[in-house]
Order: structure tokens, then C-alpha cells, then sequence
């Protein structure tokens, strides 16, 4: 039987058989008995299902992971250590040594850091193209041998929307997959799938986990790319593994299983970029109540964007649920329902003055964090981007003025009347 969202949120991954606990356990335990050694050979060799040590796999893990696989109408998923850990493991599971991306250039600083710097360093290049560049551009963006093209489908920090379906459809007319980011548009707002991306990845430490309580990850895969169908671009899947006696992912676990299956039973092994199970159990109460908190996350934000749009001593305002915003038409056909609850905006008076806005908010916090339920704030030119100079911070696209708001799920009067107060003081 299938259900709701709301429900999935609620109910899916884990259903306790009868006497079984009714929450999800916690299955701390780096290790898994056996009643014969034949009988573990069997899960080494990857011909039986089962667990033996929790950096390959683990009970509470994956009941969370089945849950988001759920969640994002996945065909299977696996949970990492951060969302660091996802992008990367979900790059790399089909890029190797002389491979090449495509990704948008409106990414968390991080994954561009990750795509343009380390994995660089491993021979993987790649392509930034702007997500409103047009068909040309992305269309020469592409080289023979393009494995993957990435985007987030509302960028952090920049907060640009990816047209998915356009990103997606020129992937495949090269017969590579989307992979999207879905963090700050969460399944709640947005399924990418549904659009035509192949594997979705998360930071689960924001909105998912939603209390800023654990750090975590997942990538989620769609089970509909057809790997054999481009079996050349990637051996990986398609063509024997020798560390497991020459297992070929795609003829043994089929589409929808062989790129969760070799990215746990390849990079999980090697890489060990796990989440611990008790992690695993926080993010997944953080996630029994996303439907809950994401519309009021949005109908928040959407308020405080609109206050500080008509708001004298605000410049500007960047909010994708704004009629005037650039991504307005695109967030309403992605996420009709809502995007998220973050915010930027530059306040009158440059650095200093955003400087002193910051330090008269007495609800909203100063904090290096994003999505969770606490409203925070960072003004990036005297904190993240410190180094640079007014130019440079113009040049990278975080002014000296600019103020990220993450707007929590208090009361919406009491967030309104801090910004107001902190404005006007
Ligand atoms: C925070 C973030 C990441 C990195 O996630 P961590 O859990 O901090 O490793 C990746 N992508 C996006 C969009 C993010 O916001």
C-alpha cells in the first residue's frame, strides 16, 4: 500500500514486526553475529543480504535511508556523514581519473570547492555554466567524456532556482545523469525525480534533520537511468568489480539497486563515510515532522521577505516566493507549495551598516547554520567571506551589505518585529 507524503514522513522505512520496538531502534553496534562462517562468506561475496559490520551497512541507517528513498519516490538510498559526503560519493560512484562534470555554478561553496579544487586534484574536471546560461552554452558545456552534470535546486547561498526538466533533458541527450541537491527545497516542496533527475543528494543536517542537532547526508537514486544503455561511459556498473569476484552491479541488483549497492558495497567500504546509527535516529525525528515545519518555514519567510521588501533601510531582497524575483516563474511550476525559508538581502549603509543590524537582533541568532527551526542569521563579508575586499565579496556575489536570514518556525509577529527593530534602532 502506498501512502501520503505526510505519512511517509510519519510512517515509512520501518514497519516493527509483532513485539518489535515501535520506534525505530538504535542499533548500536559496530558488528553482527553469525551462526557459521560459510554464512558471512555469503555477505562478503555479496550474495546474500544481511549485515556484518555498520561502516558497510547498518539496521537503523538504512531504515532512515529506505524512509528518504521514500520520501524523494527514490528506488533506494544510502546515508552518509554529512552532505559533503554525499555529493562526493554520489559523484564519484560513476567519476573516476579523466572523467568530466558539468555543474551549475550556483552551488553551496563547499560542493564547489569538492568539484573545483579537490576532485580536480583526482583528475576530474569540471564545467561551471551559470543555471540561466542558455541552450547553447550548456549544450558546449559537454565533452565526450561528461559522466554526470549537477545543480541544486535552490542554490545555497545564492539562492538561484535550477529549471530541472531543461538540466535534465541535456544530460540525457548525452546519456550522462542529473544529480540534484534537493536540500533546501526538502521532498516536501520539491521531488526532482519527478522531473527527470536521476540521483538526489541532501544535506540532511538542515531542514531534514531541522534542529541543527546532527550532521548527515543521503543520496537517494532514482532507479531509472539506464546504465547499460551507456554501459561504455560507465564501467564502474557495467562491467565486472574483481574486489567482489566480479559481481557486475547492474546484472545483479538491476537498475534500481546497482548504484546504491556499489556505492556502499565499493565507497562505503573504502571511504568510510558513515553516519552513526544514534545520528541516524535524531535525523529521522527530525524528519517525522518535515511536513509540519516546512509550510511554516515558508509562509514565515514569505512574510519577512515581503516586510523587508517595502522596508525603507532594506536595499534589495532575494526570495524566490517574491513576484519579482528573477526565479519567481520557476519556483511556482518546482515548488507551487513554497521553496524555503531562506532569505538575502542587503541592508542601506554597506558593511557597517549590516554590521550594526546584525548586532541589534536580539530573537534571530548569529550563527553559521541554515534551515533549522531557530531563525539565524550571517552577514558573510565580516564573517565567512572576511578576507576579501568589498570588490571581491561584489565580484563573488555576496556584497558587503548582504544578510542571509534563515527564518525559523517561531512566531511569525516576534521574527517580524526583530528584523523591524534591528532596522529602525
Ligand atoms: C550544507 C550544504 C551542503 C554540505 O552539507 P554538510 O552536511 O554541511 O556537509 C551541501 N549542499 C548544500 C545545498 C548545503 O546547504
Amino acid at each position: 500500500m502506498s501512502y501520503q507524503i505526510e505519512t511517509d514522513c510519519v510512517q515509512a522505512g520501518y514497519s516493527p514486526r509483532s513485539g518489535e520496538p515501535r520506534v525505530i531502534p538504535i542499533i548500536q553496534s559496530t558488528t553482527f553475529k553469525y551462526d557459521t562462517g560459510e554464512d558471512m562468506g555469503k555477505l562478503f561475496d555479496l550474495e546474500a543480504e544481511g549485515y556484518f559490520y555498520s561502516r558497510l551497512q547498518n539496521p537503523t541507517c538504512d531504515y532512515v535511508a529506505a524512509k528518504i528513498a521514500a520520501l524523494e519516490g527514490g528506488s533506494a538510498a544510502m546515508l552518509t556523514g554529512s552532505g559533503q559526503a554525499a555529493n562526493f560519493l554520489a559523484a564519484f560512484n560513476i567519476c573516476s581519473c579523466g572523467d568530466h562534470i558539468v555543474s551549475s555554478s550556483q552551488i553551496y561553496g563547499g560542493t564547489y570547492n569538492l568539484f573545483a579544487v579537490t576532485m580536480k586534484r583526482m583528475g576530474i574536471d569540471v564545467t561551471f555554466v551559470a543555471p540561466d546560461c542558455t541552450d547553447e552554452e550548456l549544450e558546449d558545456a559537454f565533452r565526450e567524456n561528461t559522466k554526470m552534470v549537477f545543480g541544486e535546486t535552490i542554490s545555497n547561498p545564492s539562492l538561484c532556482v535550477l529549471d530541472i526538466e531543461r538540466f535534465a533533458a541535456a544530460a540525457h541527450r548525452h546519456g550522462v545523469p542529473l544529480i540534484v541537491d534537493n536540500t533546501f527545497a526538502t521532498p516536501i516542496n520539491c521531488r526532482p525525480i519527478e522531473w527527470g533527475a536521476d540521483i538526489v543528494t541532501h544535506s540532511t543536517t538542515k531542514y531534514m534533520d531541522g534542529h541543527a542537532a546532527t550532521l548527515g547526508g543521503v543520496i537517494v537514486d532514482s532507479g531509472k537511468f539506464d546504465w547499460d544503455a551507456h554501459a561504455d561511459k560507465f564501467p564502474g556498473l557495467t562491467t565486472p568489480d574483481e574486489s567482489y569476484h566480479g559481481v557486475v552491479y547492474t546484472k545483479k541488483f538491476g537498475l534500481e539497486k546497482a548504484f546504491i549497492t556499489k556505492a556502499t558495497a565499493q565507497l562505503m567500504r573504502d571511504f568510510g563515510s558513515v553516519q552513526a546509527p544514534v545520528n541516524a535516529y535524531m535525523l529521522n525525528l527530525g524528519l517525522e515532522s518535515l511536513h509540519v515545519r516546512m509550510p511554516r518555514h515558508c509562509a514565515n519567510a514569505q512574510a519577512a521577505a515581503e516586510m523587508l521588501e517595502k522596508h525603507p533601510n532594506v536595499s534589495w531582497v532575494n526570495y524566490c516566493g517574491l513576484e519579482s524575483n528573477k526565479y519567481y516563474a520557476l519556483a511556482k511550476k518546482y515548488m507551487p507549495n513554497g521553496s524555503c525559508g531562506v532569505i538575502s538581502f542587503g541592508v542601506k549603509g554597506g558593511k557597517e551598516g549590516a554590521s550594526r543590524f546584525m548586532s541589534r537582533l536580539k530573537l534571530a541568532a548569529i550563527v553559521t547554520h541554515v534551515a533549522d527551526a531557530r531563525t539565524c542569521v550571517l552577514h558573510p563579508a565580516t564573517t565567512t567571506h572576511r578576507q576579501m575586499s568589498d570588490a571581491e565579496l561584489v565580484a563573488a556575489g555576496v556584497g558587503p551589505d548582504l544578510i542571509r536570514l534563515s527564518v525559523g518556525i517561531e512566531n511569525v509577529e516576534d521574527i517580524l518585529a526583530d528584523l523591524r527593530q534591528a532596522l529602525e534602532g
